[in-house]
């Protein structure tokens, strides 16, 4: 035990030098409690302190050697302001949205590897000695396996293999349909966790066993990205690879299929050198060889043509010939021995604008054809369902189509050669694909179900361990007899040749085993959900807390006992511990103290602030029913109509209509007719963009071209009218300023056009135009820096150099997008001006001469009124606007490269991704600038409406929190999580736009001595 039956503590008073007064608390632990434990308590008890009292201050000393913490609370004399302060407050909401963000991939997408299990293996004599696996990566099924419109297949050598020698059907992978994940379920038998993914590409989170590291000997040829996983994961020095420099995947200028031509080359010429090798040519006539071929080609072409592009069917002949020559070399090289089993598949496929990542069909669906030694040949059938209509597009329908997972392919590999299944797959073993006894089938099959077996074993034993003995459920239908009676049934079956009902018998213990893995991977689930949610709850209502204390007249201070707050610290830093102690007996992982304690500090916050909630609710209370009620119900239908544009985009189209309205709804039409026609108009324009299609499936550069044009239209327009009437705040610097915009602008648009036409014609991205690209996206952070602070001078600027940049990452429509934005965010700064007259806040202050320097001077500000809370859902729902108005961005599938041609054409995911993020974040910063102008034009504190703005993606973010889903198609569970992270990282990026929000608008560069400021 870690704690004496009873928690031993003496209290003593002391004093201090300085005259404080405080006591004095030493808690004694038990025999049990190792220095660790001492120190984590010692950590639990100061983040507990650091929300506490601030009449008080608290200090623990731990003494590890006597096993001891001794606590110290130290009454002050004076009293400190009483909320914490904002730094502290923004620090602690990024940590707490920080952890939330985290936890679903704790609790989602951790890794599902176990360690320990011993390897498998068929104790017959395999039908092949070595296995070619050639990957076309990103080859979709229906592309290879589809005829033209003159009969003939792009692959006839495939298509003769299917028809006339080997077994064919469509290998189903799973999201995320990315390389990586691709090759480890195909080649490791197992689907890799995203959180994987997110740690890297090349470098391999975890070690696992693959079957190329149970092989004798694996050659490898193909891209760096993805050979280096497997000869890294391998054991030993037998897995060898042989790879191009990633500097030649240049999609751009050259012919992609030149690196399946290297490829083919490469294995050629490594046969013909091991003639005169010795060594070379024993190891390859070993049994258990595996030869891997990675085609890189029809994936650089899919991305740069899109699938149904020439170049990509032209790739895929091309493949198609490499196959046949190597197949025939190999032939030769063997002799005809007839050992030789070949494996045609892809990692994933591709959508028709060319992207991957995500579930869709085109995605999920790659082809499988197999023939050589051990495999069976083409089964006639006469009819044969599937739920999709290919067979009959493809002419296939009286060949037997054979489906798989993705992940049964490494089994099948490794039983075709013999070797040991790999330890962490979860495939089965596709028998249909087998020419071989039926003897070797049910041995492999038994072989299969014991691989599984053990790893579920290994999972249970290890919760089990884990879990205190009177918590542990263990999983009831695979219970240790169960087991037992299994493998015993089965054995009996084929000694006594029964083979088929071995086969089904180990067919079901291996679903059973299965479901029992995700059974134990899935066991905490609930409690860490619980644990998340209970911390989000308590967070939102500190934070409402926070504003009604500080930002209204609802509540009057009341001043809690000294002695009060003592005793629910206390309580609070009991179950602090009480958790911890939990945890620790259980030997949790170290996130979980971080999940289940953080609610802890949060409630302690609120609970501290409980007078708040007595007064609020006894305001509330005096309220007539019908109108909070209307409140209650105008604020879950705003919420639920932003919930349900991450779904529909065209449920922001029916917002921005509501919001065309309002002026009409309000009255305020009356009060300023022409401003708020122009607010009408501009929000219809909006409302269009979400209602066509997803950004980058129809490029049309003539549009980007037109939105550079018309930017610079307005600019000059703008110029103009400050040239004209003389604009005493603007000096010869700031049009300087104005004049190298409009030059960018226009640059921008040149560099746009000709880059595309030059990519068009096969040229390459020109190195003046790349220069000129990267030139702008540096300047355009610091350009509106040396602008005037005024407001529309300053907007205006921002607006320019940003949209130089987008404008150089647009394909299509979407240029004009940043451009009605900003039109609406104008004349949302001049309505809520109207609006606060018009509930009679505040008199008309003069827009035009407000100077975002001084905003801050404002010593007065306003209390909050309920119209902020609409003020705040606007912002919300503009942000929410910003990143659904173009595209879907929870979906990879928006993400085109084609955006990206103007700064770089070489494949670099990280370089792409940033960049990708990057146009994202443009109207977001747009809708930021904006707002920070609405909070100091509308008198109010720059905090107090973004608390607002926190409290409703909060909500949002709860809603989605139980929307995440761990069943259903991939894709739902794939766009569940997205939605999450999405509206997550929505409220970390809000804080954090803030800032930058407010940094782009009072501050200013000076780059010379300048003349005064002219002040208000
Ligand atoms: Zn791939
Ligand atoms: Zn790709």
């Amino acid at each position: 035990m870690l704690f004496e039956p009873s928690l031993a503590t003496d209290v003593l008073v002391c004093k201090t030098s300085q005259g404080l007064s405080g006591s004095k608390t030493r808690l004694q632990l038990g025999q049990g409690a190792g220095y660790p434990s001492v120190i984590l308590l010692e950590m639990v008890t100061h983040l507990l302190w650091s929300f506490a009292s601030a009449s008080h201050v608290w200090e623990s000393i731990c003494v590890p050697e006597e096993r001891t913490l001794l606590v110290v609370c130290w009454t002050l004399p004076w009293q400190p302001p009483v909320t914490m302060g904002i730094p502290v407050f923004i620090l602690a909401g990024l940590l707490v949205h920080f952890v939330f963000l985290v936890s679903i991939f704790d609790i989602y997408f951790s890794s599902p590897l176990v360690h320990g299990m011993t390897p498998q293996q068929t104790p017959l004599p395999p039908p092949a000695k070595r296995l070619v696996l050639f990957v076309a990566d990103g080859l979709r099924a229906d592309s290879l396996y589809e005829l033209d419109s003159n009969n003939t297949s792009h692959a006839p050598y495939l298509r003769g293999i299917l028809e006339n020698s080997g077994s064919w059907g469509i290998s189903h992978t799973r999201v995320p349909t990315e390389s990586r994940p691709g090759h480890v379920a195909l080649i490791a038998g197992f689907y890799e966790d995203v959180s994987a993914v997110a740690k890297g590409w090349k470098e391999n989170p975890v070690e696992f066993d693959s079957v190329f590291n149970e092989s004798k000997y694996t050659w490898s040829w193909g891209s760096p990205d993805i050979l280096p996983m497997f000869a890294k994961g391998a054991s030993g020095d037998h897995v060898y690879t042989f790879c191009y420099t990633a500097e030649s995947e240049d999609f751009g200028a050259q012919d992609a299929s030149k690196l399946d031509t290297w490829v083919f080359d490469h294995v050629k010429s490594f046969f013909n050198s091991s003639r005169s090798n010795q060594t070379l040519f024993s190891a390859l006539n070993e049994e258990k060889v595996v030869l891997f071929l990675h085609l890189l080609g029809i994936d650089t072409n899919g991305h740069a043509h899109r699938p149904n592009s020439r170049e990509y069917k032209e790739n895929i002949r091309k493949v198609d010939e490499g196959v046949k020559e190597i197949a025939s070399m190999l032939e030769s090289f063997y002799g005809n021995d007839g050992k030789t089993a070949f494996i045609l598949t892809s990692d994933h496929g591709m959508t028709d604008w060319g992207s991957h990542g995500a579930g869709h069909p085109s995605e999920t669906l790659t082809p499988l054809i197999v023939w050589g030694a051990g495999v069976n040949y083409p089964q006639k059938v006469t009819s044969q369902f599937f739920e999709d209509n290919f067979l009959k597009e493809w002419k296939l329908e009286n060949l037997k189509r054979l489906d798989v997972n993705q992940a049964d392919i490494a089994p099948l590999m490794a039983s075709l050669i013999g070797v040991p299944f790999p330890l962490n797959s979860v495939g089965t073993l596709p028998l249909e694909y087998l020419n071989n006894s039926a003897h070797f089938k049910a041995e492999s099959m038994f072989t299969n179900a014991v691989q599984v077996l053990e790893q579920f074993k290994v999972k249970m034993n290890q919760k089990k361990a884990t879990t205190l003995s009177f918590l542990f459920t263990p999983f009831k239908p695979l219970s240790d007899s169960e087991q037992i009676s299994f493998l015993k049934k089965t054995r009996l079956y084929i000694q006594q040749q029964k083979y088929d009902e071995a086969v089904s018998l180990c067919k079901t213990l291996i679903n059973l085993a299965l479901e029992g893995l995700s059974y134990y991977h899935t066991y905490d689930r609930l409690f860490l959900g619980l644990s998340i949610a209970m911390g989000f709850v308590g967070w939102t209502t500190y934070v409402i807390l926070v504003i009604v204390k500080t930002h209204t007249n609802l509540t009057k201070t009341v001043q809690s006992s000294n002695k009060e707050s003592t005793v629910l610290l206390y309580s609070f830093t009991f179950v602090g511990m009480m958790i911890t102690f939990f945890l620790l007996i259980q030997t949790c992982p170290w996130t979980y103290y971080i999940y289940c304690l953080l609610p802890v500090p949060v409630w302690y916050a609120v609970m501290r602030e409980l007078h708040v909630i007595q007064n609020l609710a006894a305001n509330l209370w005096s309220l007539p029913i019908s109108q909070s009620l209307g409140f209650i119900l105008i604020s879950i239908v705003g919420i639920e109509i932003l919930v349900f544009s991450f779904f529909y985009r065209s449920t922001l189209t029916v917002g921005l209509l509501v919001f065309a309205g309002w002026p009409v709804i309000t009255q305020l039409w009356v009060q300023a007719k022409t401003t708020t026609s122009i607010w009408t108009v501009l929000c219809a324009l909006l409302a269009v963009f979400p209602l066509m299609p997803v950004v980058g499936r129809e490029p049309n550069i003539p549009l980007v071209i037109a939105a550079g044009l018309l930017t610079l239209l307005i600019s000059g327009f703008s110029l103009a009218s400050s040239c004209k009437s003389e604009n005493k705040y603007r000096n010869n610097e700031d049009m300087k300023v104005h004049f190298y915009q409009m030059l960018s602008i226009a640059l921008s648009t040149y560099v746009v056009s000709n880059t595309h036409n030059s990519l068009k014609n096969k040229q390459g991205l020109p190195v003046f135009n790349q220069v000129i690209s990267w030139t702008t996206l540096v300047s355009s952070s610091v350009l509106p820096l040396l602008s005037p602070t005024f407001l529309f001078p300053r907007l205006f600027s921002i607006l320019l150099s940003l949209m130089a940049t987008y404008l150089l990452l647009s394909t299509g429509y979407e240029a004009l997008f940043p451009l009605v934005l900003s039109g609406l965010m104008f004349v949302w700064i001049h309505m809520e001006q109207e609006a606060l007259q018009h509930y009679g806040l505040s008199l008309k202050p003069k827009l035009a001469v407000f100077n975002f320097a001084y905003a801050t001077d404002i010593t007065q500000f306003r209390q909050l009124h309920l119209d902020d809370i609409r003020r705040s859902f606007f912002f919300v729902f503009f942000i929410v606007t910003a990143f659904f108005g173009t595209g879907n961005i929870a979906s990879v599938n928006s993400f085109d490269p084609a955006s990206v041609y103007c700064f770089l054409t070489v494949f670099s995911p990280f370089m792409m991704g940033g960049l990708l993020v990057l146009k994202v974040v443009i109207p977001f910063v747009l809708v930021s600038c904006a707002f920070e102008a609405v909070q100091v034009t509308t008198q109010l504190s720059s905090k107090s409406l973004f608390l607002i703005v926190l409290v409703i993606s909060d909500i949002m973010a709860l809603h989605f929190f139980f929307l995440v889903k761990d069943y259903g198609s991939w894709l739902e569970i794939g766009t569940s999580i997205s939605h999450y992270v999405l509206v997550m990282s929505l409220t970390i990026f809000m804080m954090l736009m803030n800032g930058l929000a407010q940094l782009l608008t009072t501050k200013r560069l000076e780059l010379s001595r300048r003349t005064k400021h002219h002040a208000t």
